[in-house]
């Protein structure tokens, strides 16, 4: 074990990640038998466990306690729909292709490879883009090839339907437009009442130019979205006076530019100093904040909100902020989604569609405005496995949250004989329909104990000879592999702790 342990050490976190991945069942390659494709990954059978324990507790935060209406919504939308939101035209990459191997490269990902501490590209056009390939002598880094100007390349995936292929849709590259498409019927089925909250766990397509990194960027992707459609009359919120104590950690657009850095602040504080322009987007900065730090278990050193400036924003959005979070791996990566995209969605479906979208409340017709924060689930967990990684001279463990660990408990018998593994399938089985227990009987109990640190289990629980005389077992703690003696009828309530 220790020459496996030895041998690993050179490897990165990330490479560590990626191989206790595959070898245990987080994730794969979709299709890898023949040879996987780029951008698309499955979860293995803990990959799933962690991924649902993760939206359980977004559902619980951002659905229950928040009194949304979660839906569900088809992948395929006609392409109406895109030209009304504005993703047809808009929902854009730069793409350069390779003179000689044709290979195709995303222009900026392209330069910032290239150059190292290059300048801002977010906003660039084509032909900026162009230039700064041509200026800095940029070459093909498949072959070293002559790179064509950089072009304009939409993200959607056509898909076209009917047995003559004549009705033209797109996989949908976001799942806001079905809440917004939705809102009507939501509005009306559940006699809403502005705010109204809808909720949204699906999936996204997006054709990347070069998909990479793992679930940094996907083809696709699972997202949970929270959509409030409010009176943008009424941005007092409710929940405020409950987060306005809060400390978070935000990079204002006061302070973007060089050597930007993020303050410490109370919500409060940055409201006053108008940092934060109202009390609904000041509680939403606050719960995903605090996801992160108190589910995710994420330090907060590690987490900020970045203000997008008027360049960096999506063309729908009139305030626009990223949550991030920082690792050596990545820097900081956009985890979360925020955006104020005012009326802008549903008056372009209004247009399009020809139907009023207007809600009537206390005399008014009012065309409602919409906040959204959209976290990319694939992301998130990526960054929680890098964030668990432990390692020691001794041993690799992945200290994930125990609300979020695929398995709450490990069940060992010490040896495979003298009646142990008959116990411990007795306890096994007392508490198996309760918790997601993991039993395995085979191996040495150090190697059983290295594989269940390998994949995050908090608690093994063993059944050794002195089980058979008193009814104890011995319970080992994950992260200081401390072990205690505790009756086995007691494991239900020490496992509900
Ligand atoms: P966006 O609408 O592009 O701001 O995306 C919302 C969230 O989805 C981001 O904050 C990411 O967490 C996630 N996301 C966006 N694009 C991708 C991608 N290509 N692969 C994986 N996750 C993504």
């Amino acid at each position: 074990m220790l020459m496996i342990f030895m041998q690993e050490k050179e490897v990165s976190r990330l490479e560590q990640i990626e191989s206790i991945a595959k070898r245990r069942g987080f994730f794969w390659p979709a299709a890898e038998i023949y040879g996987g494709i780029a951008g698309f990954w499955n979860y293995g059978p803990l990959g799933a466990a962690l991924k649902n324990k993760l939206v359980r507790e977004w559902r619980k935060e951002f659905v229950k306690k928040e009194g949304a209406h979660e839906i569900e919504t088809t992948d395929i939308l006609p392409e109406i729909v895109w030209v009304a939101s504005g993703h047809a035209e808009g929902f854009n990459d730069k793409q350069t292709a390779c003179k000689k191997c044709r290979n195709r490269f995303r222009a900026d990902h392209l330069i910032e490879d290239a150059v190292k501490g290059v300048e801002k590209l977010e906003g660039k056009t084509c032909e900026e883009l162009t230039e700064i390939i041509k200026k800095s002598n940029i070459k093909c880094p498949k072959c070293g090839g002559q790179l064509d100007d950089a072009a304009v390349f939409n993200l959607m995936f056509e898909i076209n339907i009917g047995p003559k292929g004549g009705i033209k849709c797109c996989l949908k590259p976001e799942t806001t437009q079905s809440s917004v498409l939705d809102f009507p019927n939501v509005y009306r089925t559940q006699r809403g009442k502005l705010p109204l909250k809808i909720a949204q766990i699906g999936r996204s397509f997006r054709n990347e130019i070069s998909p990479r990194q793992i679930f940094i960027r996907m083809r696709e992707f699972n997202m949970a979205e929270l959509q409030i459609f409010f009176n943008p009359e009424e941005t007092g919120w409710d929940g405020y006076k409950d987060i306005k104590n809060c400390t978070v950690r935000i990079l204002p657009a006061q302070m973007r530019g060089k050597d930007e850095k993020e303050v410490e602040i109370n919500i409060e504080v940055a409201m006053k100093k108008g940092w934060i322009p109202n009390e609904l987007i000041a509680y939403y900065i606050a719960k995903v904040f605090m996801f992160f730090e108190n589910v995710l278990k994420i330090d907060r050193k590690f987490l900020r909100f970045k203000e997008l400036l008027p360049e960096e924003r999506a063309h729908y959005a009139k305030v626009h902020w990223d949550f991030e979070v920082y690792t050596d791996e990545f820097g900081w990566k956009e985890i979360v989604n925020n955006a104020w995209r005012g009326d802008y969605d549903l008056k372009r479906h209004q247009q399009h569609s020809k139907q009023s979208l207007e809600v009537f409340e206390n005399g008014k017709h009012i065309l409602p405005n919409m906040y959204e924060p959209s976290f990319g689930i694939d992301r998130m967990i990526l960054h929680l496995l890098l964030h668990s990684y432990r390692s020691d001279e001794k041993r690799v463990w992945l200290a994930l949250p125990k609300a979020l660990a695929p398995f709450s408990a490990a069940v060992f018998p010490l040896v495979k004989k003298d009646g142990l593994d008959k116990k411990a399938e007795e306890i096994y089985k007392f508490l198996k329909n309760d918790f997601d227990i993991f039993y395995d009987e085979s191996g040495s109990i150090g190697r059983r104990y290295a594989r269940a640190d390998e994949i995050g289990i908090p608690l093994c629980v063993t059944i050794d000879h002195q089980t058979l005389e008193d009814g104890t077992v011995t319970v080992r703690d994950r992260d200081t592999t401390k072990q205690e003696r505790v009756k086995a009828e007691e494991l239900r309530k020490k496992l509900n702790e």
